[in-house]
Order: C-alpha cells, then sequence, then structure tokens
C-alpha cells in the first residue's frame, strides 16, 4: 500500500469559502482526506519573495484592498471560514507559520532570534487552538524554509515537520546519520527523537510549471515512495476569479485515479505515525 497526503497551503483570514469548494469541492464530496496548512495569523503586508512574481509583490492570497496594510487578521476572526473548515469530514489542520510575512530577506522562519520564534509558535498555536479546538501537531514553514534555531523550536512542540526538502546544513547534527540513511534508502523521512521529518516533492500543481511535465515528475516520485505528500495552494487555481481549467482538470484526474486506485490510501498527517519505519 503507497500512502497519498494532500497539503493545501496558505488557508487564512481572507480565504474564501466558495474558492475552496470550487477547487476542492470533489475531495469533499467524497470525503477524500486533505490537509490544510492555516496562516494563523496573516499579515496583509506580506510579500512574496517568489521569482514568479515582479519584485515587492504582495502575497498573492491577500485581497489588493488589503494588499501593503500593516495589520494582522486572526483567521478565528473569520467565523464563518473557521466553522466551515471544522464542518468538513476527513480534513485535518496543520500550523503554517504565524503571519507569514519575511524579514530583511529571511523567510518568517528562517530568523535566529530564539525569543521572536518562541513567541510566533505561542501566539500562532493559541489562535489555532482557539479555532480549531485542538494543539496543532504538524509544523509546515513559509516558503518550506527554517533556521536550525526554529528546528529545535518545533522540534520540541510538534509532532511532524512537513517539509520542501531535508536541508542537511539546517537540521541538527544529532540527526545527520538518519539524513544519509535517509539518502542512501531513496527515503522521504527521518523520525527521530519523536520528530517525523517528511520531504515533499516540490508543489507540482502550480500555474508556473508546465504540467506534463509535473506530471511525469509525480508519476516518478510516487512510484518510487511509499508516502506522497502532493501540495497545492487553492489560491495558485484561479486567474482572477476564474478557475484554471487546464490545472484543476490536471489535478482532479490526479487525485480521483489515485483515490480508485486501490494500491494507494489518503490519508492525514496524524495517521503517518501508524505508517512509518521508527
Ligand atoms: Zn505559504
Amino acid at each position: 500500500m503507497k500512502y497519498i497526503l494532500i497539503r493545501d497551503d496558505d488557508v487564512n483570514y481572507f480565504t474564501k469559502i466558495d474558492d475552496l469548494n470550487r477547487v476542492y469541492g470533489f475531495i469533499f464530496e467524497r470525503n477524500i482526506p486533505i490537509n490544510f496548512a492555516i496562516i494563523p495569523n496573516i499579515d496583509a503586508s506580506a510579500k512574496t519573495i517568489s521569482n514568479n512574481y515582479p519584485k515587492n509583490s504582495y502575497e498573492p492570497f491577500i485581497p489588493k484592498e488589503f494588499q501593503g496594510k500593516e495589520n494582522q487578521f486572526p483567521i478565528d476572526e473569520n467565523h464563518k471560514l473557521v466553522e466551515f473548515l471544522k464542518s468538513l469530514k476527513n480534513a485535518e489542520f496543520l500550523l503554517h507559520g504565524f503571519t507569514h510575512k519575511s524579514e530583511v530577506g529571511r523567510f518568517e522562519f528562517e530568523i535566529e532570534d530564539e525569543n521572536t520564534i518562541e513567541e510566533k509558535l505561542n501566539k500562532g498555536s493559541n489562535i489555532f487552538e482557539h479555532s480549531f479546538e485542538k494543539k496543532p501537531e504538524t509544523f509546515v514553514a513559509p516558503q518550506d524554509k527554517f533556521s536550525q534555531k526554529s528546528f529545535f523550536a518545533i522540534q520540541k512542540r510538534f509532532e511532524i515537520f512537513s517539509l520542501g526538502w531535508i536541508d542537511k546544513t539546517r537540521i541538527p547534527k544529532s540527526f545527520l546519520i538518519k539524513y544519509y540513511l535517509m539518502k542512501l534508502r531513496n527515503n522521504n523521512y527521518i523520525f527521530k527523537d519523536n520528530l517525523l521529518v517528511l520531504q515533499h516533492p516540490g508543489c507540482q500543481f502550480s500555474r508556473f510549471k508546465d504540467i506534463n511535465k509535473s506530471s511525469l515528475i509525480l508519476d516518478k516520485y510516487i512510484n518510487s515512495h511509499k508516502i506522497t505528500v502532493i501540495v497545492v495552494h487553492n489560491w495558485e487555481f484561479f486567474s482572477g476569479k476564474n478557475l484554471n481549467q487546464e490545472l484543476y482538470t490536471a489535478f482532479k484526474n490526479r487525485i480521483l485515479s489515485l483515490w480508485r486506485n486501490e494500491n494507494f490510501k489518503f490519508i492525514n498527517f496524524s495517521e503517518l505515525n501508524k505508517i512509518i519505519c521508527k
């Protein structure tokens, strides 16, 4: 059996229920397990450092009328959105940073100041808990980037750290043996000191990528791994108000074909502990 985890990133105060239904309605209807990485306290002045946007662009998932305002918007103040998310069967919620705002050229959790890291994790976890009545157990760093100081703080609080790739220069030295074993075995996770650190094959359902090339990358990855995290951003499926049909269709077809295949099982992050070899 192989396992698939859908990880949607960037749900925040501004996310529209209608947009989630348009992209993931087919998943909700079938109760397919899905995981949402939630930004607990989005800062409307957060900029994207992606090369796909002109320099100094604001994050595309912040509405134009709010972009640039130095205000933060806690997700628990959008009651309708939180209630909608909690009503979904088989949806699980992960903590995705705090404000998603980068500072002086560093992504939010690439910073080195331990007090700031602690404060962000405390406040983010509190908003998350207030919203979902549960402590977050999985952490997703904005842009999948982290400093070693953040790694230690994350390790103290979370059971799972879901990453793009495990950067051997940023993980603690004590993780290196397991890191090299992972490489040797062509595996995609490390379990050590009660923390599961898990890699994903990049965001392949992206409007910035060639769908056919992405599809081949995903085929290869899924074939050679027991666990695959499929990362998507709900906002990437839209150009203005219109759904990007090519991207949406590719995503929907892929998810449904895996779902119909009895060799695959969709799961939530909390189920990983039962599956991995420790
Ligand atoms: Zn993000």
